[in-house]
């Protein structure tokens, strides 16, 4: 009996195995339709100094518009976009759509070139691929926007991978007026000496130490040191997740002063972020 029932966990198991298997390949050829269908969107979500109230860039983050189970956020298929290696033509699309947002308020007269930056997630695949920079440069032409306008988003983990061609890359998007922020900082392994040598211009606070910066002290001391450590580099500072007025008074009180959140807002369809600009007091004029 012991035998049995032995046999017919495993079999159990191996079946389990093969549902998640194909649950997953149908995933993966799902995501693939999704983007020959158009499926993929860009929500905006605003990025805020504080000090003036006005929104100073947003972050493109990605939704896949499911014609049946409706919006989905990355958190449900950014993986298997990674692993499968769709991320590549899915990143592709991505940076191409964000340049034309970006391109049109600029030529909405919604922004303007030295007061507003997109920042676009990259993922390490991404990043990795040989003709990298190529493509951001090619997006760049293609919509005619200035390299000043979008603010690249790379992960500790992913520099560590190859630091030397990480750096290399950097550079020479630097070199054409492309910038860097390091996102979910502070949750990675990377030490102060990669930080260092990284040419990122921004720090980007991860939301797991505003969360609880409220109730423990622990958090605060990361928030208060994070920002010290980008003074003392000159790099700007950003917190993520702000979601209460607390939160945003506890964050000034350490000297940061760029916030993003559902404070201000939850991440926005591209009409919709267009209006809140629009919305804005000092609109600069074209
Ligand atoms: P992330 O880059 O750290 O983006 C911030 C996440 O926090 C977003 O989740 C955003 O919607 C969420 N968020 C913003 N404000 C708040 C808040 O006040 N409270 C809480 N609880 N959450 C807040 P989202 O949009 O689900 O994206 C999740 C992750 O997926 C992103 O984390 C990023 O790593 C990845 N991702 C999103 N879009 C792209 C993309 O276009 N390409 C790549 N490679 N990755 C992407
Ligand atoms: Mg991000
Ligand atoms: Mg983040
Ligand atoms: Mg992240």
């Amino acid at each position: 009996r012991a035998k049995d029932s032995g046999r017919n966990a495993t079999q159990l198991f191996r079946s389990t195995m093969q549902e998640a298997a194909s649950i997953r390949l149908q995933l993966e050829s799902e995501l693939r339709l999704a983007l020959t269908h158009g499926e993929f969107e860009l929500f905006l979500q605003p990025q805020i100094d504080s000090a003036s109230g006005m929104i100073i860039g947003a972050e493109a983050l990605l939704r896949w518009r499911h014609p049946e189970r409706g919006l989905r956020s990355p958190a449900d298929f950014i993986e298997v976009l990674e692993e499968s290696g769709l991320i590549i033509d899915v990143g592709d699309w991505v940076i191409g759509q964000a340049c034309r947002m970006a391109a049109s308020l600029l030529a909405a007269g919604l922004v303007r070139t030295d007061r507003f930056s997109l920042c676009i997630n990259i993922s390490p695949r991404q990043f990795h691929q040989s003709e990298f920079v190529e493509r951001i440069l090619a997006a760049l032409e293609q919509t005619g926007l200035p390299a000043q306008m979008i603010k690249l988003e790379i992960t500790e983990g992913m520099v560590i991978q190859n630091l030397d061609d990480t750096i290399a890359k950097m550079h020479r998007l630097r070199r054409h007026g492309v910038s860097f922020a390091m996102d979910d900082f502070g949750t990675g392994y990377s030490s102060l000496t990669y930080l260092k040598r990284l040419p990122v211009d921004l720090l980007k606070i991860d939301q797991s130490f505003v969360r609880d910066a409220l109730d423990n002290g622990n958090d605060a001391e990361i928030i208060r040191a994070i920002v010290a450590m980008a003074r003392s580099l000159g790099l700007q500072v950003i917190a993520e997740g702000v979601e209460q007025q607390g939160q945003l008074e506890l964050l000034q009180l350490q000297g940061c002063q760029l916030y993003q959140g559902y404070l201000f807002s939850h991440p926005l369809p591209f009409t919709e972020f267009g209006e809140l600009l629009r919305k804005q007091p000092d609109r600069p004029r074209k």
